[in-house]
């Protein structure tokens, strides 16, 4: 099938490593030009060399919690490639902590990161996506945003996340803007947090996987890779508003 993907210009926060890279990588796989953003110069630069083997692609490094990198950003992909058509916010972080060890600062670090990127992002890329007649944002939340578990700031600004998302795909479904939230499951990722969990404690991987997991194994970042580009073609043109869980079952949500 053809996605109708070849030449859409796609945005990718958070790019140098696990999902993000990933869904970059898949997304130039369709003929995707790929604007790829994360804070560490050599690492943004080893990701957009393997990139560019694929296709096309280019980097920028910056912080998307600050307002002046996110228009540079966004400046930089319009200049170099003449629009947007898909914005995927999927730099996030998770700060463990119960309320009484959390300071105000976490907090606010959680949802500058977690939140108040994405709905910059948003607001920055969806005239230049109207201009095109249409596009795709998709944010990255959390089975945890979607039902309890999981650390308790970051479980609450996914939640806001998929509530900010579905309330932006009423408001630009005019526009044939569509916008969707993807919750991952636990993701096996090279150097990821689970590595290093599981490393460190391997009865804590039997138990987790044991416990959590149905299949016996967490998810592969390319299965989460998958749903984004679906989310991105055209061709799920009906598809807006919606909350996809990529997580073997992992959630115990129906809905
Ligand atoms: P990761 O920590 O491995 O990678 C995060 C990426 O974001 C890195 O490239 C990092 O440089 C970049 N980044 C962080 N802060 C940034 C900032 N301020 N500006 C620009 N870039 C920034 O994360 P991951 O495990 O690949 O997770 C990606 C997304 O998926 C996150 O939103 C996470 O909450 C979500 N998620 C992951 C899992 C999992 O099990 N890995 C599960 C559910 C949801």
């Amino acid at each position: 099938m053809d996605l109708g993907l070849t030449g859409k210009v796609a945005m990718v926060t958070g790019a140098s490593r696990g999902l993000g890279r990933a869904m970059a990588h898949a997304l130039a796989d369709e003929g995707v030009h790929v604007s790829v953003c994360a804070r560490t110069r050599d690492a943004l630069n080893q990701a957009v060399a393997a990139l560019t083997k694929a296709g096309s692609a280019i980097g920028f490094v910056g912080d998307v919690t600050k307002p002046d990198d996110a228009q540079r950003w966004v400046d930089e992909t319009v200049k170099k490639f003449g629009g947007i058509d898909v914005l995927v916010n999927n730099a996030g972080t998770a700060r463990p902590g119960a309320l009484a060890e959390l300071p105000e600062s976490a907090w606010q670090e959680q949802f500058d990161l977690n939140l108040f990127a994405p709905i910059r992002l948003a607001r920055l890329c969806a005239g230049h996506m109207e201009k095109r007649g249409g596009g795709s944002i998709i944010n990255i939340g959390s089975i945890y945003g979607r039902e309890s578990g999981g650390p308790l700031a970051y479980n609450a600004s996914k939640a806001a996340l998929h509530s900010f998302t579905k309330m932006l795909a009423r408001e630009y479904a005019p526009k044939n803007i569509r916008v969707n939230t993807i919750a991952p499951g636990s993701i096996l990722t090279p150097g990821g947090i689970w590595e290093q969990l599981f490393r460190e404690n391997p009865a804590f991987e039997k138990d987790f996987i044991g416990h959590e997991m149905p299949a016996g194994r967490l998810g592969r970042p390319d299965e989460v890779a998958f749903a984004v580009v679906m989310l991105a073609s055209p061709r799920a043109s009906w598809i807006t508003g919606t909350n996809i869980p990529v997580d073997g079952a992992q959630g115990r949500s129906i809905l």
